[in-house]
């Protein structure tokens, strides 16, 4: 909410300065750089949005964070949508946004890209049924060929249902397979090492910045807790 000495509406110039700063921090964010949200409410403040406090312009932020997502478009992770959006404002950010080049930002793929995205559906719809029931205990398997052949389904699975996203950092894959599907890796997070199956409940389709840090990062042991936490088919074995 404004801050009562800001009851005054916003213009349009105003929320089309905040729009653009924020796509600006996006593209930056989806590209891995660093954003400094702090500078960039300063440099509107001491800009169009003079009359704004800081936290007025924060909330606004939020506030294009609702929008975006009721768009069907990506957000700012640090910007948690504030879904108490005023109708007035959150039709006219609509109608700044539409303006924009935000194709980008979608979070179905365009026409160029839908193409694996049919590709991967028609080749197995990733219902709840399809769930193939994996290996409780790989190691014991008798034959390399049955081995690998079941392995290499699990995997499938678990690179299909991602959509070609990250389940860690939920980007998008950093770059398509030479058969043209996005290139995830898939990871068993109680490692196969140490007796984790090789199944749904235990694998995930991370990029291989995630995957590394599953492995070889400070942090490794908080990653996986957090996976366990956010990735709802994932169980400890
Ligand atoms: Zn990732
Ligand atoms: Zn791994």
């Amino acid at each position: 909410m404004d801050t009562p000495k800001e009851r005054t509406g916003w213009d349009d110039r105003e929320l089309e300065a905040s729009v653009d700063a924020y796509l600006k921090m996006l593209s930056l964010e989806l590209s891995n750089q660093p954003i400094k949200k702090a500078d960039e409410n300063r440099l509107l403040r001491e800009g169009p949005l003079s009359k704004r406090s800081a936290s007025s312009v924060e909330y606004r932020m939020q506030n294009i964070s609702a929008v975006m997502a009721q768009m069907g478009l990506r957000h700012i992770v640090g910007y948690v949508p504030a879904k108490n959006v005023g109708t007035g404002i959150s039709s006219r950010v609509r109608k700044i946004l539409a303006e924009k080049n935000i194709d980008r930002f979608r979070l179905t793929p365009e026409p160029a890209n839908q193409q694996v995205t049919y590709r991967l559906i028609e080749a197995a719809p990733p219902h709840a049924d399809d769930v193939p029931e994996g290996i409780l205990n790989p190691t014991q398997i008798s034959t390399a060929t049955i081995r690998y052949a079941r392995a290499k389904k699990i995997s499938d699975w678990i690179l299909k249902q991602s959509e070609g996203r990250c389940e860690g950092c939920k980007q998008k894959a950093p770059f398509l397979r030479s058969d043209g599907l996005p290139y995830l890796e898939v990871h068993h997070v109680k490692h196969l090492a140490k007796k984790g199956s090789d199944r749904p409940k235990n694998a995930v389709a991370l990029c291989p910045n995630c995957h590394r840090r599953c492995h070889y990062s400070s942090d490794r042991d908080e990653f996986t807790a957090w996976l366990y936490d956010n990735v709802a088919r994932l169980r400890r074995e």
